[in-house]
């Protein structure tokens, strides 16, 4: 008898859920930064291990909304809690109880998914071999920088998936398009090079994806809010932008398996994170 389901990583920004994801699924997919709120849609990424298979989904940070992409953000990450089978709940190991779930992310009726505290980052807390044993209340600590705890980590989550067939081909390990990944790895490159709040600005939308010959054929937009940012991102004599586009092609080309040329354009997209019609445009609410 097979098992199938969906566990969504759940938490507050920055606790580490985008690393959880590429260290279970052991390929960079989610987009990592030490900036928060770098997830903006929930990212899902296939493990199968013998009989089991694990659909993860790397939400968006749980916050106190600001503006319309927040809104938009907030309520990705509650569809995908209600959605899932199973809830990981992440949070840091270095702060030592988490709180509930319910305090974190008031949600409107106690999610009916069982729910696994897991607590990150382990690597930066002093060793305390306790807490790598899936203990009775559906605990681990993990780190998706050593590796610790994950096999603990999975042996707990497989328990609480519900039996049933696979729903994806084993050997595979997306669900979204390639060109989803594009965007958000040029969105990476930009909480990478970018500096202070720039990178929450940028928004990135593929115009074309041209696959079947090599190089692949990639034009993007990038879009920031105002004028004076569209200076700073290409910065002088185009520096910036080639940088950005250098990072983003060895993404995509990594992901890919193949080489990848990369056109980038910057343009101006008003005020788009305040803007219902701009955030459905870049596929921000459904
Ligand atoms: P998210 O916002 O919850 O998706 O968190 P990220 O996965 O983007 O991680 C936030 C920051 O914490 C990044 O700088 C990561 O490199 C760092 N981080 C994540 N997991 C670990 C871990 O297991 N150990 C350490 N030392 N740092 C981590």
């Amino acid at each position: 008898m097979t098992r199938c389901g969906t566990v969504v990583l759940a938490g507050r920004p920055n606790v580490g859920k985008s690393s959880l994801l590429n260290a279970l699924i052991g390929e960079h997919l989610a987009i990592v930064s030490p900036k928060p709120q770098s997830t903006r849609l929930p990212v899902v990424g296939l493990l199968t291990q013998d009989d089991a298979q694990f659909i993860f989904t790397d939400s968006p940070g749980l916050l106190e909304p600001e503006y319309q992409l927040h809104v938009a953000m907030r309520a990705a990450a509650l569809r995908a809690i209600a959605d899932a089978e199973v809830i990981a709940y992440l949070h840091p190991l270095s702060e030592f109880p988490a709180p509930p779930l319910a305090e974190v992310a008031p949600l409107e009726r106690a999610p009916r998914a069982l729910i696994v505290t897991v607590y990150t980052k382990a690597d930066l807390v002093a060793p305390s071999t306790d807490l790598y044993r899936p203990l009775p209340t559906s605990t681990v600590a993990v780190s998706a920088v050593t590796g610790q705890g994950l096999d603990g980590l999975l042996s707990t989550l497989r328990a609480a998936l519900p039996a049933g067939p696979f729903h994806y081909d084993p050997a595979e390990m997306a669900t979204q398009p390639m060109r989803f990944f594009a965007a958000e790895f040029i969105r990476e490159a930009a909480f990478e090079l970018l500096h202070e709040e720039l990178p929450y600005s940028v928004a990135v939308e593929i115009d074309e994806f041209r696959e079947g010959a090599e190089p692949v054929y990639i034009r993007a937009v990038v879009y920031v809010e105002r004028a004076s940012q569209k200076g700073i991102v290409i910065g002088e004599g185009g520096r910036t932008i080639k940088a950005l586009g250098q990072a983003a092609r060895a993404k995509v080309e990594a992901l890919l398996g193949a080489r990848v040329f990369l056109e980038l354009h910057v343009k101006v997209l008003p005020k788009w994170r305040r803007r219902d019609a701009s955030l459905k445009r870049l596929g921000y609410v459904p």
